[in-house]
């Protein structure tokens, strides 16, 4: 992959689906130039969920947090860019919404730890993760017309 290719997996949560935010959070990352090659919505299974957040399975909000997780569709996307994952990360903001910068995501739209309406990768690793478990059947690689007037 070229330098610029870096892949992240961000995720509206069915807080955000619900609230209406899906468009805005998209049009974020696609207005910063990042390029989308996989997008779908999916009610998850909580199987499905206890694989993605396995790291906090010990953790004592982890059954509110899979519930909550399991309580309607979210909107599974992977978005590809220069340094995706970190810049990803800085534009959802920090994990408590009561300490993210207003301009960020959840600064902007959530108060609540337990409803911060968005989720995205925290490593190149756990991106590869994710990525394979929310799309098997692989993403779509294309090239965007704005390409090089996005990336030099
Ligand atoms: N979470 C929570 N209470 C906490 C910490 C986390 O409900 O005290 C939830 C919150 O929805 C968070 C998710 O668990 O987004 C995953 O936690 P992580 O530490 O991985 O934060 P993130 O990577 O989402 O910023
Ligand atoms: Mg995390």
């Amino acid at each position: 992959m070229p330098n610029n290719a870096e892949r992240t997996y961000i995720m509206v949560k069915p807080d955000g689906v619900q609230r209406g935010l899906v468009g805005e959070i998209i049009a974020r990352f696609e207005k910063r130039g990042f390029k989308l090659i996989a997008l779908k919505l999916e009610h998850a299974t909580k199987e499905h969920l206890e694989k993605h957040y396995a790291d906090l399975k010990d953790k004592p909000f982890f059954p509110g947090l899979i519930k909550y997780m399991a309580s309607g569709p979210v909107v599974a996307m992977v978005w590809e860019g220069l340094d995706a994952v970190k810049t990803g990360r800085v534009m959802l903001g920090a994990t408590n919404p009561l300490a993210s910068a207003p301009g960020t995501i959840r600064g902007d739209y959530a108060l609540a730890v337990g409803r911060n309406i968005c989720h995205g990768s925290d490593s190149v690793e756990s991106a590869e993760k994710e990525i394979a478990l929310w799309f098997p059947e692989g993403v779509i690689q294309h090239t965007m017309a704005s390409a090089e007037w996005v990336f030099e």
